[in-house]
């Protein structure tokens, strides 16, 4: 049995051929969750817009062109947005940002809240539009285990991998609680809006049942809303590997990882053949993937990031895949 899961949104945004990019959302709004920075172009203003953290793996072009669509949506926000990645991430998108010219009209109250992940400790800096950009100033912290973020509903786990260049592997786990049902809210009497935050705060603080609320008009128990709208769910997990290759030293680590993840989202750059490239260029090939996935006993394999030389033959690096992996999925 899979664990329940809270998120009213998985998209794999470019599909298994096209940049790594995993779009997570969920009810309620400013807090998609977004896993890598690469082409993101069929995502809206909107989607982006609602964005509340954002975890590239590296700086590579094909993970990290996305930025300025996601400086876009939400420059003129007056929210913070959540950014992890490598070292020098803290640099990279403060040059970005100072790249760009502004009116800084005062309704612009962004800010950017970048962290460094390094192995043992972070470094952070609040990169804030208010103050029109001045040079970050960094915190450093120890940072002991593997949780690098957390919110009410979910936390999100780092790892690094072994790219070519600093990487990171994530995986985001649900929180077990009450989380907003998404099929509940779309076929529901009241239409979804702010309500459903303060709904939920209310609940996870253990406010009494009996409370009485006035929504769009009409009035409702808290436990009815409860029982409405909402499902007692989650710790569902979601791993998001990429740009790595697969090896003794870091196998244990990325198993735990993907352990029992609902779905593992996983780099499978080349096939079996290609042995020497993946060595060379530090990419997973998909049979390594699904052993990842077997080893971790995930629900589901998703492959992503072919390689274009297959183009017109993805069907070999699924098969291959799914010879050590029955449960492997791709979308072209
Ligand atoms: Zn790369
Ligand atoms: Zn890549």
């Amino acid at each position: 049995m899979g664990s329940a899961r809270a998120f009213s949104e998985l998209r794999l945004v470019n599909g298994s051929a096209g940049d790594p990019v995993l779009y997570i959302d969920y009810p309620d709004g400013d807090n998609a969750i977004l896993f890598d920075g690469g082409d993101n172009c069929s995502l809206t203003m909107q989607q982006l817009g609602d964005l509340e953290a954002v975890f590239i793996t590296h700086h590579h072009v094909d993970h990290f062109i996305g930025l300025d669509r996601i400086m876009r949506a939400n420059i003129d926000r007056d929210k913070t947005l959540h950014l992890f990645g490598p070292e020098t991430t803290i640099q990279k998108v403060y040059d970005r940002i100072r790249s760009y010219e502004y009116p800084f009209f005062p309704f612009q109250k962004i800010v950017v809240r970048v962290t460094e992940l390094l192995s043992g400790r972070t470094r952070t800096a609040l990169l804030e539009c208010t103050k029109k950009f001045p040079e970050p100033e960094i915190r450093e912290q120890v940072w002991r285990g593997r949780v690098c973020y957390e919110n009410d509903a979910v936390t999100v786990e780092a790892v690094p991998v072994e790219h070519t260049v600093p990487c990171w592997a994530y995986a985001l786990c649900e929180k077990i609680g009450f989380h907003p049902d998404p099929a509940k809210l779309a076929g529901g009497m009241l239409r979804p809006g702010n309500w459903v935050g303060d709904v939920l705060r209310k609940i996870r603080v253990g406010e009494p049942g009996s409370t009485i609320l006035t929504i769009q008009g009409g009035s409702f128990t808290l436990d009815s809303l409860a029982e409405n709208y909402f499902a007692e769910s989650g710790g569902a997990r979601v791993a998001f590997v990429t740009d790595t290759q697969w090896s003794e030293t870091l196998r244990p680590e990325l198993v735990k990882l993907a352990k029992g993840a609902s779905r593992l989202y996983c780099d499978s750059f080349y096939a079996k053949k290609e042995a020497k490239g993946a060595a060379q260029y530090k990419h997973m090939m998909a049979h390594q993937a699904a052993e990842l996935a077997k080893l971790a006993k995930v629900e589901q394999l998703v492959l992503m990031h072919f390689a274009t030389r297959y183009a017109g033959k993805y069907e070999m690096l699924i098969d291959e895949a799914k010879e050590v992996f029955p449960r492997t999925t791709a979308e072209i």
